[in-house]
């Protein structure tokens, strides 16, 4: 691992991978470790602390040190296969009996997860507008509630709840807050210092940030028997990320700071000419002053993120009209690419979402402000 002094900024440390060099070549780019096995010592040890590829991997380990580092996890990260097996890693880890409280407005995969398949292992579990703390509260019930898990800000609609507020309420339940910081990523949130217990990331998203890998990403606050249950789990269940995707995950969050504050820009400079957009009927971006979460954002977030969705003027149709005639930005589910994507929601996410059906989602990516607008302006006026 990394020798590097702790004064130097997150940016700093990202940017090189903690600043790992190879002891043998003096590689500036640590290599890929392929091994699923490690020679046992002559006295029956494992003395460089190996043993097999399913339980650990030194590049896995490389791209965790990053992560424990940018989000402040004393515990450390673990690296999953995808941002759903680091999740369900953390319900997996609950007991059958326990109660989980989680919000309305979350990753629709999860939610979907957590109401039919979560259930069948004997968990229970409710969903809250976690954005309203007394709903919160109310909903939360002391010694039964083990997990309040909160995506923020949350898909689409990209809804704010205060972290600090909603581990109040949980600690004093005596249940664990779980977040889920995709959409933010450690350059813009860090739940852990804000309370949290465990903050997740579907790495696969702005973390790698080049929609190439598919890979999942838990920080933990306390190195305690929840984590290291969590831990078991990702080895018993074979669910650590392959070593080629741990390598592709470091080196996209060398240029994370950069990336992010690109396309916070771009998102920032679309939602304020989108908002002033005749065929637009609503922008949701935590950035505008009138977004119902805008004040906690401001004041839990170093930026307002990357992501904002629209609500077509003319309704469903001309909204996936809208997405049909665009050009620069693609037609694509996922998010937090350097390349700008939109999306019809709710057709993706079924007849029971409470996504509105005129809603598009845009993540936002590096390229041109202008051309970006110029795209979903005449995308929109023909309607
Ligand atoms: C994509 C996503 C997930 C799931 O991640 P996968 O890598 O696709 O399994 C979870 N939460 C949020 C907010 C996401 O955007």
């Amino acid at each position: 691992m990394s020798h590097a002094p702790r004064h130097w900024s997150k940016k700093s440390l990202a940017a090189q991978a903690l600043g790992h060099v190879d002891p043998v070549t003096k590689a500036v780019v640590p290599p890929i470790h392929v091994a699923t096995t490690y020679l046992r010592d002559p006295d029956n040890q494992y003395s460089s602390g190996y043993v097999y590829g399913r339980p650990d991997n030194a590049t896995v380990r490389e791209a965790e040190g990053v992560i424990a580092m940018l989000e402040e996890a004393e515990a450390g990260a673990l690296l999953f296969s995808s941002g759903m097996a680091a999740a369900t890693a953390v319900f997996g880890a609950l007991d059958p009996g326990d109660h989980i409280v989680a919000p309305t407005i979350m990753y629709w995969a999860l939610r979907r997860w957590l109401s039919e398949e979560a259930t069948r292992w004997g968990l229970r579990v409710d969903f809250v507008a976690t954005d309203d703390l007394d709903a919160l509260k109310a909903a939360v019930r002391p010694g039964e509630t083990k997990l309040v898990w909160l995506e923020t800000p949350s898909n689409p609609l990209w809804t704010i709840t205060d972290i600090a507020a909603a581990a109040e309420i949980a600690h004093a339940a005596g249940a664990r807050l779980a977040v889920d910081s995709t959409a933010s990523s450690p350059v813009v949130t860090r739940p852990l210092t804000l309370g949290a217990d465990v903050v997740m990331h579907a790495a696969t998203k702005v973390l790698n940030g080049h929609s190439d890998v598919i890979a999942g990403a838990l920080a933990g606050a306390k190195a305690d028997a929840f984590w290291a249950r969590i831990q078991r789990i990702r080895s018993g269940n074979g669910a650590i990320l392959g070593p080629f995707e741990a390598y592709l995950l470091m080196r996209g969050m060398r240029t994370l700071h950069l990336r992010i504050a690109a396309q916070m820009a771009n998102a920032g400079a679309l939602a304020q000419r989108l908002d002033a957009h005749p065929a637009v009927a609503q922008v949701l971006y935590p950035g505008l002053a009138r977004h119902p979460g805008h004040a906690v954002a401001a004041r839990q977030m170093n930026g307002f993120g990357t992501m904002l969705s629209i609500r077509v003027a003319a309704g469903e149709a001309a909204a996936i009209a809208t997405a049909a005639r665009v050009g620069l930005w693609k037609r694509a589910t996922s998010l937090g690419g350097v390349e700008s994507l939109i999306e019809h929601r709710a057709s993706i996410e079924g007849p029971s979402t409470p996504c509105p059906p005129d809603l598009l989602r845009l993540s936002v990516g590096i390229e041109d402000a202008d051309d970006l607008f110029a795209d979903l302006d005449q995308a929109l006026r023909h309607g």
